[in-house]
């Protein structure tokens, strides 16, 4: 076989009750509609050779390469507030491990992959719909500065899935920092194995917070690690009007990094309350409510990990609160950093946390695009108001607040600068999203997919030969609802 991935398996050589290892099922026809090749390179693979029939069989889950060790991993979960001890990966697999170029070691999973033992009732096929879903937004967070998982290849597998209805099957090629969730460590909580519990956090420690391990209490280092990273990374999907859609503890990692794009969508008019996905009812996770959900999966993570933290209970806890206590302070100043930029602030000051806050007030009155309104801001700042004024039902209320904004910004260097690089012209819009999904299942037409995945890899040039990819939809083309398509 030519490809050779230059694989380490570290996660296979856990103790066996981490996992339990399980060959792809082998599908009819594959067939490779998507391949990253730039990012098959970063990670040192054999770009050219993958991008053939050997990477249609790899990413189909027909061909397993050399070196990998694929298994299915275990994991529990809090999924909307109820736990579920048992979850692990029921149509997904970890394939094999891979040092990249850069030196950092990646995971590469199959999302589609076929039955395991912890399949429970689904079928462990995933519909060519969600996992382009998957690979749009995925790449285009990315794109965006977002820490996410990786889309490298998606292939449809010959064969008909049933859901309401049959629908075309494929498989996902996804590349993780890990994939070591909230959900692992409550998985061993929830048996009390302690011993299990501490090797995962040594495990994790190891690759995600090095130098956790030189600190005073390394689990407490590792927890205060997740914490920070998550808190920024909510952060960041605020500024660009990112619903996750399924915060469920099983979907909340330790990297740091965005994963499982299931009913996930980004907003178009700016309003804290939106829910998109069909399954959150109660609005649980909601865009404003995604920070204390997040805090919410972090307490679960802590609760976890208390028998690392100490060895009485009570110390324990008043560890797990004190590190719990910086998520707030550590998201609010991140939260009003990135709005600060976007507003053409480079160092914050006190005062700048109500001027943010007017402007988003004023926006979700005024029904504001949220990624159009920052995007022509720059304009603004150089006295051209047309196109952020156009996104106010009465521009007056912008008028009047952008009176103490351009005062301010007299402080700054580059502010219009600063605001361009802060400020996408292009998100992956719900509406474009659905038209090149139907493209792709309805006629087999892939152009809209590539046309938009093209667009979305520069999301802050303003590509004017596309302006229709910046456009909010028009009231036909709304999209009310977003499906995680399991
Ligand atoms: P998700 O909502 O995609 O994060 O998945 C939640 C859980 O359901 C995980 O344990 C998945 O592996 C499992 N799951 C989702 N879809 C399927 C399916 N089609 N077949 C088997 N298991 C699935
Ligand atoms: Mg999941």
């Amino acid at each position: 076989m030519s490809t050779r991935f230059f694989f380490d398996n570290s996660y296979a050589r856990l103790p066996a009750r981490f996992y339990i290892r399980q060959a792809p099922i082998a599908v009819a026809a594959p067939r490779l509609v998507f391949f990253n090749a730039p990012l098959a390179e970063a990670l040192g693979l054999d770009a050219a050779a993958l991008a053939g029939a050997e990477g249609a069989a790899i990413f189909a889950g027909n061909l397993v390469p050399d070196g990998a060790e694929p298994l299915a991993m275990a994991y529990a979960g809090h999924q909307f507030g109820g736990f579920s001890p048992r979850l692990g990966d029921g149509r997904a697999l970890l394939i094999v491990e891979v040092i990249g170029r850069d030196g950092q070691r990646r995971d590469i999973h199959l999302k589609g992959s076929g039955r395991t033992p912890y399949s429970r009732g689904g079928d462990g096929r995933a519909v060519l719909g969600p996992m382009l879903r998957e690979a749009i937004i995925s790449e285009a967070m990315a794109a965006l500065g977002v820490p996410t998982t990786r889309a490298l290849a998606v292939a449809m597998t010959g064969e008909a899935v049933l859901r309401e209805k049959p629908q075309p099957g494929a498989v996902l090629a996804r590349v993780a920092a890990s994939h070591i969730r909230v959900g692992s460590f409550q998985y061993f909580a929830a048996q009390e194995d302690q011993e299990a519990l501490k090797l995962l956090a040594d495990f994790a420690i190891a690759r995600h917070d090095p130098a956790a391990a030189r600190a005073e209490n390394p689990y407490v280092a590792l927890l205060s690690g997740v914490i920070a990273r998550q808190a920024k990374l909510i952060a960041t999907w605020l500024h660009i009007g990112f619903i996750h859609g399924v915060m469920n503890t099983d979907n909340m990692t330790i990297s740091g990094e965005t994963i499982d794009y299931g009913p996930c969508a980004f907003m178009d008019a700016y309003d804290p309350a939106t829910v998109l996905s069909s399954i959150d009812h109660g609005g649980r996770y909601a865009y404003a409510n995604q920070p204390r959900m997040a805090q919410w999966n972090l307490a679960r993570l802590a609760e976890a990990l208390l028998p690392l933290l100490a060895e009485q209970e009570e110390a324990a806890l008043e560890l797990a609160q004190a590190a719990l206590g910086a998520f707030a302070p550590a998201f609010e100043a991140a939260y009003f950093d990135g709005f600060a930029r976007k507003i053409g602030i480079a160092a914050r000051m006190p005062e700048d946390t109500a001027l943010i806050e007017d402007l988003l007030r004023r926006m979700a009155e005024q029904g504001a695009d949220f990624t159009l309104t920052f995007r022509a801001l720059a304009n603004a700042a150089a006295g051209d108001a047309g196109a952020a004024r156009a996104q106010f039902t009465d521009p007056g209320a912008l008028d009047s607040w952008a009176e103490g904004w351009r005062a301010r910004l007299a402080q700054e260097a580059d502010p219009a600068r600063l605001m361009r690089a802060s400020n996408p012209a292009f998100i992956p819009r719900n509406h474009l999203v659905e038209a090149a999904i139907r493209a792709a299942e309805d006629r087999d037409d892939f152009r809209p997919f590539e046309a938009l995945m093209a667009v979305l890899a520069r999301p802050f040039e303003d590509q004017p030969e596309h302006a229709a990819f910046a456009s909010p939809p028009k009231p036909e083309e709304r999209v009310l609802a977003t499906f995680c398509g399991t």
